[in-house]
């Protein structure tokens, strides 16, 4: 089993294997047998996701600007913050951050293609990270004050597969 890496990529949900060069083949193909469920598995998984939202970077940019000062004024009143100002970054992995050092947060770009409370959920997230800089109770008490709905919120972000060209 050693260094067989196997994977299944979408939207087709190909099957890529890497092994090193001294395996033989017939190893190789049952590895990839042996493991068929869990590939099913895998390739049903990408086909249940719906299908990816085109985003237009200039469009969420647009957005972006306009949305987004109201949501900090409003909020940051709410919690008793003080942020300092906001950027809007390409983000891969994350949807926000925030520098509780410079009161700034960072926010995806790929939001400003997602429905307001989304977009709100967000930025209420990073605005209470200047009362609490870690994702601990004191944390989500804040966010349960705030937006008692928050859970619903995420689960309804991340499902809908956003994406740019
Ligand atoms: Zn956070």
């Amino acid at each position: 089993m050693k260094n067989i890496r196997l994977r299944v990529v979408g939207p087709e949900g190909q099957v890529k294997v890497s092994a090193p060069h001294r395996v033989p083949h017939s190893f190789i193909n049952d590895f990839v047998q042996q493991k068929a469920n869990w590939i099913a598995m895998q390739q049903q998984a990408i086909r249940a996701l719906p299908a990816a939202q085109i985003a237009d970077e200039n469009a969420c940019r647009v957005a972006l600007k306009e949305r987004v000062p109201p949501l900090i004024d409003y909020w940051q009143a709410q919690l008793g913050v003080r942020c300092n100002g906001f950027r809007v970054r390409k983000m891969h992995t994350r949807w926000g951050s925030c520098n509780i050092r410079t009161g700034w947060i960072n926010l995806s770009l790929i939001l400003g293609a997602a429905e307001h409370e989304l977009l709100e959920y967000i930025v209420v997230h990073e605005l209470v990270h200047l009362h609490e800089r870690y994702h601990n109770a004191h944390f989500y008490s804040w966010m349960a004050r705030m937006l008692p709905d928050w859970k619903a919120r995420e689960a309804k972000l991340r499902a809908l597969n956003l994406r740019f060209q």
